[in-house]
């Protein structure tokens, strides 16, 4: 170990003297914080969770914790890691670890007490270094210069390193994306140009997760053209057709939120759900996209009431109350999006801020008869109940969504008496 010097002392990060890290580390002697964590306080980017990595095997890291006071949980500890909680901050730590089989898709590990070990099966440079609580930082592979640069670098020959694990050709874009500047490394692209036939052999959940990581980056567009470019994203997107290329580029530049999913939604436009579905995206995630796209038609033919500073409230109203709110902001950055990247004539973007705004601030309107009213009123249980009340709340739309309980009853009850004589009455 005499030879595994650290390359640089810096000022030991606040984040260190966090009680649960503070005290992970000094329960571990020659114990140092890894990955993100110390790349992200390099970079002078916040650090949300701090990874610790010990020279000891895990049964022996999760007894040291314990007796040092901390909750442990072991589910991780096939793979050398255990969760140290500490005032309800969460640590994971891992053993040093070295690969002993890897097969595309799993490593069988083995523990090691060297640190350079550890740090040569990590993906890319700038996540090999590892940082001591007292500021020793050790970067066996360049990860600080290359983390400077803006170069997403793999550790060690990038073909070998993609064949051990498929997974880091997805990976690759999201550090691009948050860390890539100037041009992508040459030798990283091709390695995953080449690695792309392998990528079908991914589970889709695996797929689906590190998109969304991707896809939550500040601005991901240059990465994702990077990833369609390569051959990399239609072959993880199945059959799904892209959208048109610039959509993703145009949300940012129009100052949509960094949320994944709209964004998965603009690289797709159409069969975004669709797509969403095959990579076993969660129910919730899959119905958002079906109701914004359901939302979206809704918007489209507004549009030119939009560019003139309408639709006006009754139609507003119509809308909140036929769509979810969100997803109708959803439409309207998607739909503002897709206008810019295409060059069409839409609505100008402070009119789609002032349209936003104004869906955001209209109180939701609520249909305010239940099937008890209608009951109140002797309609009997049944279809008939169903048409009567649909029929009043299409009128209660067309009247802008405002009227209350009492005059919805009586329009109720008119329809009924219109019924029995057989006319309809005027709306
Ligand atoms: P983030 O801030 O996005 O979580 P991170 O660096 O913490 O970034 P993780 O996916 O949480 O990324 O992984 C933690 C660390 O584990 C990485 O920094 C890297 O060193 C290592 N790592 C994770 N996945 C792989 C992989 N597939 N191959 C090699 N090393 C990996
Ligand atoms: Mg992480």
């Amino acid at each position: 170990m005499s030879d595994d010097l650290p390359v640089a002392r810096i000022a030991p990060p606040a984040i260190l003297a966090d009680p649960a890290p503070a005290a992970v580390l000094a329960a571990l002697p020659g114990g140092r914080a890894v990955g993100g964590a110390v790349r992200d306080v390099l970079a002078g980017r916040p650090v949300a969770d701090v990874d610790v990595a010990a020279p000891f095997p895990p049964e022996e890291i999760a007894a040291r914790l314990t007796a040092a006071g901390l909750r442990v949980h072991e589910t991780g500890l096939a793979h050398g890691t255990v969760t140290a909680v500490l005032a309800g901050q969460p640590v994971e730590v891992t053993s040093l670890r070295r690969d002993v089989v890897t097969d595309g898709r799993h490593a069988v590990v083995a523990w090691t007490t060297s640190w350079r070990e550890d740090a040569a099966r990590r993906d890319f440079t700038m996540n090999a270094l590892s940082l001591s609580a007292e500021g020793e930082l050790w970067d066996y592979f360049g990860g600080r210069a290359d983390l400077e640069a803006g170069r997403v670098r793999f550790v060690g020959d990038p073909a070998t390193r993609l064949a051990e694990d498929h997974l880091r050709a997805l990976r690759y874009f999201r550090f691009q994306a948050r860390y890539g500047r100037g041009d992508p490394d040459p030798a990283a692209v091709e390695a995953i140009r080449g690695a792309v036939p392998f990528l079908s052999r991914l589970s889709v959940e695996r797929i689906w997760m590190e998109l969304k990581r991707l896809l939550a980056a500040p601005d991901p567009a240059e990465a994702v053209a990077l990833m369609e470019a390569t051959g990399v994203l239609p072959t993880v997107l199945g059959p799904a057709t892209l959208g048109a290329p610039g959509v993703l580029g145009a949300l940012a530049a129009i100052g949509a939120p960094a949320d994944p999913m709209l964004r998965f939604d603009a690289l797709l436009t159409h069969g975004a759900a669709e797509a969403a579905r095959r990579l076993k995206a969660s129910g919730e995630e899959v119905a958002r996209l079906v109701a914004r796209y359901r939302a979206g038609h809704d918007i489209l033919p507004i549009q030119p009431a939009i560019a003139v500073g309408g639709p006006d409230d009754d139609a507003l109203r119509r809308l909140l109350a036929d769509q979810p709110r969100d997803r109708l902001l959803d439409a309207a950055w998607l739909r503002q999006a897709v206008n810019r990247a295409w060059g069409w004539q839409g609505p100008d973007d402070p009119a789609w801020d002032r349209f936003r705004a104004r869906l955001a601030a209209l109180p939701i309107p609520t249909f305010p008869l239940q099937g008890r009213d209608a009951l109140a009123l002797g309609v009997k249980p049944g279809p008939e109940m169903g048409r009567l009340l649909a029929e009043t709340r299409r009128w209660w739309m067309e009247d802008g969504c405002t009227a209350d309980a009492d005059a919805c009853r009586r329009q109720l009850a008119e329809m009924m008496k219109a019924i029995h004589t057989k006319t309809l009455p005027k709306m």
